[in-house]
């Protein structure tokens, strides 16, 4: 099916203004964006129009009771100027697993996919040239009824902005794993791509960070045994010649960037397994010198190269000149992206209106 879109435009671009070689993540936003309204059991409202606040009733139901959801994706170019898709039906899926899970409407998958297309061809100056730099869009939908009792909203907005980004960690990143705080349990939502995950591990990562540590890895709720993942990313080691990353347990993220890493890797040939892992074979692994890299994948920060571990009082340091496999990971999943390799298993769509 094809939809129409009410198209706004912006009465001029403001990219004139953007400094494409200095890109900070996240605070620049481009000219359009695309937003619905979901009313009386169907999507309608469809438009593009230009990016500007829009207005709120306190009673919003998602300031409340949390009914908001995202995705995240990036749209990238080849060197003809072509702007690319990854997998974007991944997270056409993964956006209606998490509506579901948070009793939200499902937006139709061609729906999806026709306003990030659209989207994407019509912003698509805004694609930095730079390897590592990219258009990350960011599909999201919140509850809106004006209702003050808990109970699943009628109506939602769906919305779809795109910012051009530098890279999300410029540096190795260093870890704390504590067991105090967790950030999802089996049963839970942590499988959902829900504003809330976030909201609750604000306190413990604000805490690591005045140690000295970019992000926390978190353990699972009920042992505080089993490593589950990292923020924004999930997270690989290599130790000694076999890369390992925690199954999906129900609670750790789904990311798409793991599920190719997975994919790629034993394409390649390297040695793979998914299964719990706990911290401390990891941190026997780090003493022993088995341990060779850590590294974390998501669509934001790609891959992003891990230099410290810190447990109770045991801080593993990776030795950075031995990384092989993230570099690869990293060198693979970028030039698939920008089509310096080749996209054997069909990953890239060229954005199309
Ligand atoms: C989005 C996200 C990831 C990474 O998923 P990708 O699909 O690879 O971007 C990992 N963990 C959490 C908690 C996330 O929200």
């Amino acid at each position: 099916m094809s939809y129409k879109f009410n198209v706004t435009r912006v009465q001029e671009s403001s990219i004139s203004k953007v400094d494409f070689n200095n890109l900070p993540f996240g605070k620049t936003f481009s000219d359009h964006m695309f937003v619905a309204d979901y009313i009386n059991g169907a999507w309608t409202n469809l438009e593009i129009r230009p990016v500007a606040p829009i207005p709120t009733h306190p009673g919003n139901m998602a300031w409340h009771y949390g009914q908001a959801i995202f995705e995240g994706m990036k749209a990238t170019r080849d060197a003809e100027g072509h702007a690319l898709l990854f997998r974007p039906e991944l997270h056409a899926v993964r956006l209606n697993n998490s509506a579901k899970r948070m009793s939200m409407p499902e937006v139709p998958e061609d729906l999806f996919l026709q306003a990030i297309h659209t989207l994407v061809d019509m912003e698509k100056a805004w694609i930095p040239p730079q390897t590592g730099s990219a258009l990350y869009i960011r599909p999201f939908m919140y509850a809106t009824d004006e209702t003050i009792g808990v109970k699943a909203s009628d109506t939602y907005k769906f919305i779809i902005f795109v910012m051009p980004v530098g890279p999300y960690y410029t540096n190795p990143v260093k870890l704390l794993a504590q067991d105090k705080y967790v950030r999802a349990v089996v049963g839970g939502v942590g499988e959902a791509k829900t504003a809330g995950n976030y909201a609750a591990s604000l306190l413990p990562s604000t805490m690591a960070r005045k140690e000295g540590f970019d992000q926390v890895m978190w353990l699972d709720g009920v042992h505080k045994k089993y490593i589950q993942e990292v923020g924004t990313m999930n997270i690989f080691f290599v130790v000694k010649d076999e890369i390992i990353t925690p199954n999906l347990d129900g609670a750790i993220l789904d990311g798409i960037t793991r599920k190719s890493m997975l994919e790629l890797f034993k394409d390649q040939g390297y040695k793979v397994t998914e299964r719990p892992i706990t911290i401390d074979e990891i941190i026997e692994a780090g003493q022993s010198g088995d341990l060779v890299e850590i590294f974390g994948t998501g669509t934001a920060a790609v891959i992003a190269p891990v230099s410290h571990l810190k447990y109770k009082d045991t801080t593993i340091e990776l030795d950075m000149a031995k990384r092989q496999i993230s570099k690869w990971a990293y060198d693979t999943i970028n030039g698939i992206r920008n089509r310096t390799v080749t996209d054997k298993f069909g990953w890239i769509v060229e954005a199309k209106p």
